[in-house]
């Protein structure tokens, strides 16, 4: 057995709560936390708070709830501003230490107020790091000239924060967005300043929109919690962001949480850009609202249905269309419904099929009369209507014949559920008379 002491993966998601986050910043935060969990690390959130100005307790609160709706539980939970005496430690000891200095600067508004930047020493050298999707990644620093750690010693700046701050609480391993990759040649040589190791990096590849073309908040890239709102199951958002250019191998898509902890693998991150897919996203929500029990879609579909339309034999037919629960409302507000709720009004020649004719027509709907008037109103059920219509449509040239302008004369329109449902719902009386009206 190897003697070699294990060091404790440590992981963490350090987003800044200036704004709301999209789906990008929450598959960072889910590779992160994957992998902590896989090897039984720990996971930190860190809110990034030092931009007093734009930092708003809002998003910071959004991206906690998000987190938890997600099922990504945290181990520690710190902000950064909470730490600005470290900062302003390190600051100090840079500076006893020759690593950084103090520069009076004169303030950039014009105004004649000078200020104690702290600038670091920048010693211009090439920066090497292993990055564990990029590779070997090297980058000059010299054009970064003697860049800004702090605005003074008490308003640290980005690099200086993360820096101390991933130190301070054990970060072995910092998995963040690409848009990161350049910042840290300057972070190492903090690192190096300060006796901090340097913790393994893994800069994660863009998150692109199907367009191919980066997700912004203008193109479809919403906060997390509008997911929720849209009615998508967190198991669902989880597995499918998760797969947003990262897969285990395999055929198998559908993965629970613990699934996804036992088979991460960070290595595994597709090295190109990955490309998001709403549809795909949809996808997996239906996949997992089918798992779900009978009395658990009935609910949630009811719920989303108005007073008028709350019927139970309305759920099947309904669910069978929508990929997440927010679709049974944009249908109800589509008027998708609304033959349910009043006869519907139509253009008569609608009602005769392809290459059909009035006389067929009438023959048709007043056959479909005949047969349903011998069902009593507590037999109007799906089968029994659709035995009965079956029956005679089947003798027909074509079963469109006699289903076309049934349908039509209850719904009014050429795509809708099926006549039996239909029919069964508005009851007898109800689809007799649109039956008549028809003929
Ligand atoms: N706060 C930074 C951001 O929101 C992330 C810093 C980091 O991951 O190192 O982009």
């Amino acid at each position: 057995m190897s003697e070699e002491k294990q060091v404790k993966i440590v992981t963490r998601f350090a987003p800044s709560p200036t704004g709301f986050l999209h789906l990008g910043a929450y598959r960072t935060a889910i590779f992160s936390y994957l992998h902590a969990k896989k090897n039984g690390g720990r996971f930190i959130l860190r809110i990034e708070d030092t931009d007093k100005e734009r930092s708003k307790k809002e998003f910071e609160e959004n991206i906690i709830e998000s987190l938890k709706w997600l099922g990504l539980g945290y181990d520690e939970l710190y902000r950064q501003s909470k730490n600005v005496a470290r900062h302003k430690f390190f600051l100090e000891k840079m500076i006893k230490e020759g690593s950084a200095y103090i520069s009076n600067e004169e303030a950039k508004d014009g105004t004649e107020v000078i200020k104690e930047i702290v600038r670091f020493k920048n010693p211009n050298i090439d920066v090497t790091f292993t990055d564990v999707i990029k590779g070997e990644v090297t980058m000059n620093t010299k054009d970064l000239g003697d860049f800004v750690l702090a605005k003074n010693l008490s308003e640290p700046l980005f690099h200086l924060a993360v820096v101390v701050d991933d130190f301070e609480e054990g970060v072995t391993h910092v998995i963040r967005g690409e848009d990161h990759v350049s910042n840290t040649p300057r972070q190492i040589l903090i690192q190096r300043a300060i006796g901090a190791p340097t913790p393994i990096y893994a800069h994660l590849p863009l998150v692109l929109g199907s367009d191919k073309l980066k997700l912004s908040k203008r193109r479809g890239a919403l906060p997390i919690s509008a997911y929720q709102t849209q009615g998508y199951l967190p198991e669902a958002i989880l597995n499918g962001i998760a797969f947003v250019g990262w897969n285990p191998g395999g055929e198998q898509e559908i993965f629970s949480h613990d699934e996804l902890v036992q088979s991460f693998d960070l290595s595994r991150v597709q090295k190109s850009p990955a490309i998001f897919n709403e549809e795909k996203l949809e996808w997996f929500n239906k996949e997992y609202i089918k798992k779900l029990s009978s009395e658990e879609i009935e609910k949630n579909i009811l719920a989303r249905l108005p007073e008028k339309l709350q019927n139970k034999k309305l759920v099947s037919l309904i669910f069978e269309r929508i990929n997440k629960w927010g679709d049974v409302e944009s249908m109800v507000g589509a008027g998708e419904f609304d033959f349910f709720l009043h006869a519907p009004k139509y253009d008569k020649a609608k009602l005769i099929f392809k290459n059909s004719n009035v006389e067929k027509t009438k023959k048709s709907l007043e056959l479909a009369i005949k047969v349903l008037s011998d069902l009593t109103e507590e037999n109007f059920d799906i089968e029994n209507i659709k035995s009965a219509l079956m029956l005679v449509a089947e003798q027909l040239e074509t079963r469109g014949e006699l289903l076309h302008p049934v349908r039509f004369a209850l719904t009014g329109r050429d795509k809708s559920p099926d006549p039996f449902i239909v029919a069964s719902v508005l009851g007898k009386n109800e689809t007799m008379s649109r039956l008549q009206k028809a003929i």
